[in-house]
């Protein structure tokens, strides 16, 4: 069977191989996070645009302002206050966090590190060329390339084309998502279930994972576990490039979600991977979709989600496959599971000394999704090791929307 890794790979290899190419969109810079550059951005002009103080203090010349010096302070210049006056030799001017240093004076010094007396200011430190001046055209030239495309736009990178005055960005369209959930027992949240039905979660969570990872969610409600009604639905899915179904992917008698693919054309490229919860996961492409049939056990859905569905939306939207952020942390409670299998228990990993350590929650299995709103990441228990003993090094896998 198919370790995660490699059912990862084989998801990134068929993604990357899938051909045709990727319509792109013009976005309001407010709308793009989370999408992917389809274009360069080009810085407009110099940055910074000006000799640029980094303190409020004194500009001066370094070989004026020396230790035990005193110069004349002529006056101040504000953040914005255009400057195009020289300071005269043997003077200094008064200058804030942000504003331009006047032509001439090549230093700002601290004004912790100065006296004044009315007009006069002395210096208590000897002062160097330079310091405290971040020169103009110094982070970036005109016109060279600020953002590349095929970059994903967090925070920082919207910053910087907001600074370059990029205020449309031409970017990938996300992916198209459709979530189709299976069971006779599932009812929509916003109905009444009977005594034997339960209410649709999973249509819930899939999309809010769509969402966080840069696609966009097609919701297409829940098929009952019969052919004509499976085959009708999935048929809705498959107009959009990718179809995530939940459930009915078991060994059961009702589970027919494969074999209802199976009748529509798919080919697969894994239906078992080494891992516990999440075991049967399939994943397949039916004409031009790529599937992923998901357990439908809550929590199931959630790690096979993550582990699979993730890396898929990544390339599907322009982007590359972000690797999985494991991260180590110190076992702070011993366990002991079953092998063969790689297990993806709730967990919760907390800094203590600036140092993590991580313990598993306890949980009813993957139905339990109470539990895991207490866990804010899986801890990962390869398939060999059966007892992992307190104090030892584990790896991590944090949830993704809370860690
Ligand atoms: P299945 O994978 O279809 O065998 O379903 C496994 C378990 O997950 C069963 O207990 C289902 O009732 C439950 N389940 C399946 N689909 C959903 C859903 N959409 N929302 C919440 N629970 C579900
Ligand atoms: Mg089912």
């Amino acid at each position: 069977m198919l370790s995660f890794e490699q059912a990862r790979e084989i998801v990134i290899t068929q993604c990357r191989s899938r051909g045709g190419t990727r319509q792109t969109v013009p976005l309001p810079l407010g709308d793009a996070l989370g999408h992917v550059l389809a274009q360069e951005i080009r810085t407009d002009r110099e940055y910074p645009p000006f000799d640029r103080s980094t303190r409020d203090g004194y500009a001066a010349r370094a070989s004026e302002a020396t230790q035990g010096a005193t110069l004349r302070c002529i006056g101040e210049i504000k953040a914005g206050d255009s400057v195009t006056e020289a300071l005269p030799p043997g003077s200094c001017i008064q200058i804030m966090t942000g504003a331009a240093v006047p032509p001439g004076a090549d230093a700002v010094v601290m004004i912790e590190f100065t006296r004044r007396v009315a007009d006069e200011v002395s210096f208590d430190r000897p002062t160097q060329s330079h310091q405290n001046v971040v020169p103009r055209g110094s982070e970036a030239r005109a016109g060279q390339i600020a953002l590349p495309a095929g970059l994903r736009l967090g925070f920082a990178e919207l910053a910087v084309a907001a600074q370059v005055g990029a205020a449309t960005v031409h970017c990938y369209k996300k992916p198209s998502v459709a979530i189709l959930s299976t069971g006779d027992e599932v009812v929509a949240f916003t109905e009444t279930p009977g005594p034997f039905h339960i209410r649709n979660s999973n249509s819930v969570s899939l999309a809010a994972q769509v969402r966080l990872a840069g696609g966009t969610p097609v919701l297409l409600g829940n098929a009952l576990d019969r052919v004509g009604d499976l085959a009708a639905k999935i048929e809705q899915g498959l107009q959009h490039e990718v179809l995530v179904l939940s459930g009915g992917v078991s060994m059961g008698k009702y589970d027919l979600v494969e074999s209802v693919l199976k009748g529509l054309g798919a080919e697969f490229f894994f239906d078992a991977v080494a891992i516990r919860p999440g075991k049967p996961t399939v994943f397949g492409r039916c004409r031009n979709t790529l599937v992923f049939g998901l357990p439908g056990n809550p929590v199931s859905t959630m790690v096979t989600f993550q582990l699979f569905v993730t890396p898929a939306i990544d390339i599907l939207g322009g982007g590359e496959p972000r690797a999985l952020p494991l991260l180590e942390a110190t076992l702070s409670v011993a366990l002991k599971e079953k092998s063969g299998l790689t297990h993806f228990l709730p967990a919760r990993v907390e800094w203590s000394s600036t140092k993590p350590h991580v313990a598993v929650l306890p949980w009813q299995g993957s139905g339990d999704i109470a539990a895991l709103t207490r866990a804010n990441c899986f801890l990962v228990v390869p398939a060999d090791r059966q007892d992992i003993a307190t104090g030892e090094r584990v790896s991590v896998l944090p949830r993704g929307d809370v860690l």
